[in-house]
């Protein structure tokens, strides 16, 4: 099969989107952005060995490409309406490309997201994806509005995908039905999408949980020129973290909460006047939204632990070149 072919029978679909002008199969795609909106423009790399193992299921890989980008969009506070995507394959394995799509094209209809372009490469395998989204005008949640005061919330729960990783690399261990659980948070992270558009007004600032929560979260500081003070106790876990936090394994447990990366909750600061919109927010989303902290005037992170004394050190979070 060329190059032309493995395109059309696997990325290239029946558009259903009326903003799409021109889609797959011309030298650049044309798109009529809604009047009045902003566009959001995102892009993120996964490749083999590094962001999926190897030996991942195709369908979970097709998920993650897309999921962690319509995430920035989430943390954002945009819509996410297209996408293009550029992959280099070793090889040409039907199987494997047909496994690949039928995840990334299952969260697309999901989101109602069309693929729009991409490029095709023989290579290591790795995948770019560039999501474009939509904002109201003027209307996009950044890092750069925390301020002093305000609350400090993250969504869901915290650590399950770095615990995932701990016990697929032999450090921790976990029953089936848990690691079940925690392995679906992994590899299917579902992305925040109606939660970050909702946030749209309410929220000072906001970021997706990458690469973990205080390193995410100092980017926050960074650019909002503040800190921050939290406590251990408030960070919502699910029921097998929290087992480990409390008897087996605490080091690793905390490090998983604390700093562990791929969870893709968001993270985001609001005034506490806003404290029962985010109650009606959350009831609406049927997700926790939980308060862990507060922004402070001083810069830094101060993390307290269950008996309010603050950690001497934090664990790292994920950084490629640290
Ligand atoms: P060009 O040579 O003009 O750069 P290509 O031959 O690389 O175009 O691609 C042909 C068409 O297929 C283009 O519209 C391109 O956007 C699309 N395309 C190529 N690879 C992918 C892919 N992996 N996913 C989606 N669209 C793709
Ligand atoms: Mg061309």
């Amino acid at each position: 099969m060329n190059e032309f072919a493995l395109i059309d029978r696997f990325f290239r679909r029946a558009v259903h989107d009326p903003a799409v002008r021109t889609g797959i199969g011309d030298d650049g795609a044309v798109v009529v952005p809604a009047p009045g909106c902003d566009l959001v423009f995102s892009v993120d790399m996964l490749v083999e060995g590094r962001h999926f193992l190897a030996d991942a299921a195709p369908a979970t890989v097709g998920h993650k490409t897309l999921a962690v980008n319509l995430s920035d969009m989430a943390a954002m506070g945009a819509r996410p309406r297209w996408a293009l995507l550029a992959g280099a394959l070793p090889d040409f394995d039907e199987c494997w490309l047909d496994g690949f799509t039928r995840g990334l094209f299952a969260l697309a209809d999901r989101f109602e997201v069309t693929l729009i372009g991409g490029d095709t490469t023989r290579g290591p395998r790795n995948f770019c994806l560039t999501i474009i989204g939509e904002v109201p005008a003027g209307a996009a949640l950044t890092r750069a509005g925390a301020r002093a005061g305000d609350d400090i919330y993250v969504s869901g729960t915290l650590g399950d995908a770095a615990l995932a990783l701990a016990v697929l690399q032999g450090r921790a261990t976990l029953g089936d039905a848990d690691f079940a659980m925690v392995r679906e948070r992994l590899e299917t992270p579902e992305p925040r999408v109606a939660l970050g558009e909702r946030l749209r007004g309410v929220a000072s600032a906001a970021i997706d949980i990458s690469d973990g929560l205080t390193g995410d979260l100092q980017h926050i500081l960074d650019r909002s020129g503040v800190g921050a003070a939290i406590d251990v106790a408030l960070i919502p876990r699910s029921m097998p973290l929290a087992t480990l936090i409390d008897c087996a394994q605490r080091d690793l447990a905390l490090a998983c909460l604390l700093a562990g990366g791929d969870d893709y909750e968001l993270c985001f600061m609001a005034a506490p006047s806003s404290r029962q919109v985010l109650a009606a927010i959350a009831l609406e989303a049927g997700m926790p939204l939980t308060r862990i902290g507060h922004v402070t005037a001083t810069a830094g992170i101060v993390v307290r632990d269950e008996q309010g004394t603050p950690l001497a050190t934090l664990p790292r979070s994920f950084d490629h070149f640290g």
